[in-house]
């Protein structure tokens, strides 16, 4: 059998629920004013659906460090880094930036005859007329085309591949534009092709894969010889280089 509360236990819980009363908000049955009510729900309703909005519509800010992590070797933290950079520090610089870029993106195109970069249908090397038509040299990048001008040693023409085979990435012969090159190749002036794509493993396989293919056309190939750089020792050469030099040696 319960026990009855005592009359000091019930004094106390109604001291309680006084305080409590005292402190609490009260709570209206019904809405005083049903016009109000209404213009709170519909304030709420716009409300939320700004916070969603916002949520699901990227931010101008995301949008910058999802264009500068697109650059190669650039990670989220470093976009985020280059994004507060511009914006803090260097804002006429961020609008030189992207006027540049959208300019570049309308304006350059790829050269009908050699496949490099240019404003123009034909780029100004296959229209220089004191260039050796007969010498066609095969580079990966414009990159490495620049390279080999600066030496001053090449004064033929330029095929660039734009990359290079690598099937694991899904690269193949139709996205290094061969077809282009073998039109170049066999324009009638061409009597040698120079292949200086990388010594890389992807490298390699696309000089073998075009040497076949323009061999095959009645073409002369020739490779870049591969041996010690200049000023280096063969203590500190590794062994590879070594063996290719030993391998390509010539007569002085
Ligand atoms: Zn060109």
């Amino acid at each position: 059998m319960a026990a009855l509360p005592c009359r000091a236990h019930i004094r106390l819980q109604a001291n309680v629920v006084q305080q409590a009363g005292s402190v609490l908000p009260e709570i209206p049955a019904s809405p005083p004013n049903p016009s109000l009510a209404r213009g709170r729900r519909e304030r709420s309703e716009s409300l939320r659906d700004f916070y969603v909005k916002a949520v699901k519509t990227p931010s101008s800010l995301s949008l910058l460090t999802e264009a500068l992590r697109r650059l190669p070797g650039i990670g989220p933290k470093s976009a985020q880094r280059m994004a507060y950079h511009l914006l803090q520090h260097d804002r006429d610089g961020a609008a030189m930036l992207g006027r540049a870029l959208f300019q570049a993106v309308e304006n350059i195109h790829h050269c009908s005859l050699c496949n490099t970069f240019t404003e123009y249908p034909v780029c100004e090397m296959c229209l220089d007329e004191e260039r050796d038509k007969a010498l066609l040299c095969v580079v990966e990048t414009p990159a490495d085309q620049l390279m080999i001008e600066q030496t001053l040693t090449f004064k033929g023409r330029y095929f660039v591949l734009m990359g290079r085979l690598s099937p694991l990435d899904g690269i193949g012969p139709k996205d290094i534009h061969l077809e282009k090159l073998i039109n170049r190749a066999t324009d009638g002036n061409v009597s040698e092709v120079v292949l200086a794509t990388n010594f890389t493993n992807e490298g390699e396989a696309t000089a073998h894969y075009i040497s076949e293919m323009l061999k095959a056309r009645g073409l002369k190939v020739s490779r870049l010889a591969r041996g010690v750089p200049v000023g280096g020792e063969l203590e500190y050469v590794d062994a590879g280089t070594i063996a290719r030099a030993m391998l390509d040696r010539r007569a002085t």
